[in-house]
C-alpha cells in the first residue's frame, strides 16, 4: 500500500490526544480539502509501496500499544483489512483517521471521523478544479451513520469561523450523533493561529456539550512533517 511516512510521535488530536503512537500515513485521498494540512498525500500525492508486513515490523518495533493510521485516505485503500488484521494480531489500539466517505468492514478501535464542512471546499485552489467534486461527496451520510453504527467513534470538525457552527450543529442532528463524541478543533498550522480560534471554539464547546480538540503537534512542531 501507498504510505507518506511512517513515524513514532504522540497522537495530538482528538478524545486520545497525548497518547504515544505509531502513525502509518498512507497517500492517496479522494477529496481536495483546501486547508490540507498533509498535501503531500492528496494534492500532490507523495510515498511509496510498502508491504504491510513492513509496516507491522515497524509497529512492533516501536510502538507502546498505540496504532494510528491515517492520511490521506486510508479507507480508499483495500489493503487497509489485511492491516488492521495484522495490527489486531500484535496487540494494538487501531485508530483510524478518515474522512469518512468510504465503507470498509475491517478492525478498529477507534475510528475518528472528520466529516468536512464548507469550509474546505477548494472553490480556488488549482483554478477550483477539484472544488464541484469535492463539494459532492465531502458528506456521505449513509456512510457517516454506518461508520457511526459499526464503530466505536469520534466525530472531529475542522472550523475555521464562527459561521461553520451553525453547519456543524445541522450535521450533528441529522446523524443524532452524541454530543460527548463530538470534538472542535481549529483549523490552523501556527499555534497563534490555534489560539486565537481556540478561545471561541472553547465558548461554543462549553454552550454546546461538545469536546475541544487540540492540535498538540502543531503547538509543538508547527507544521513540520513526521510529528
Ligand atoms: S480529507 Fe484529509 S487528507 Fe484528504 S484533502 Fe482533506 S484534509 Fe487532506
Amino acid at each position: 500500500m501507498k504510505i507518506a511516512e511512517l513515524f513514532y510521535s504522540i497522537q495530538g488530536e482528538g478524545i486520545l490526544a497525548g497518547t504515544p503512537a505509531v502513525f502509518v500515513r498512507t497517500s492517496g485521498c479522494n477529496l481536495r480539502c483546501v486547508w490540507c494540512d498533509a498535501d503531500y498525500t492528496s494534492w500532490a500525492p507523495e510515498g511509496r509501496d510498502v508491504e504491510v508486513k513492513e509496516i507491522v515490523r515497524y509497529v512492533r518495533e516501536h510502538s507502546r500499544g498505540y496504532t494510528v493510521v491515517t492520511g490521506g485516505e486510508p479507507m480508499i485503500l483495500p489493503e487497509i483489512v489485511a492491516l488492521g488484521r495484522e495490527l489486531r494480531g500484535i496487540g494494538q489500539h487501531i485508530t483510524i483517521e478518515t474522512a469518512g466517505t468510504v465503507y470498509r468492514e475491517l478492525e478498529c478501535d477507534l475510528m475518528s471521523i472528520s466529516p468536512k464542512l464548507r469550509n474546505s471546499v477548494p472553490w480556488e485552489r488549482e483554478g477550483g478544479r477539484w472544488a464541484e467534486r469535492h463539494n459532492r461527496l465531502r458528506l456521505q451520510y449513509d456512510v457517516l451513520q454506518k461508520l457511526m453504527e459499526r464503530y466505536n467513534y469520534q466525530l472531529k470538525f475542522v472550523v475555521t469561523q464562527p459561521e461553520d457552527v451553525t453547519e456543524v450543529l445541522e450535521i450533528v442532528k441529522r446523524l443524532r450523533a452524541k454530543r460527548d463524541r463530538v470534538l472542535l478543533m481549529p483549523e490552523g498550522v501556527q499555534a497563534r493561529v490555534l489560539a486565537e480560534r481556540g478561545r471561541w471554539i472553547v465558548e461554543v464547546c462549553k454552550r454546546e456539550g461538545f469536546r475541544y480538540s487540540p492540535r498538540l503537534q502543531v503547538e509543538l512542531w508547527g507544521a513540520a512533517r513526521g510529528y
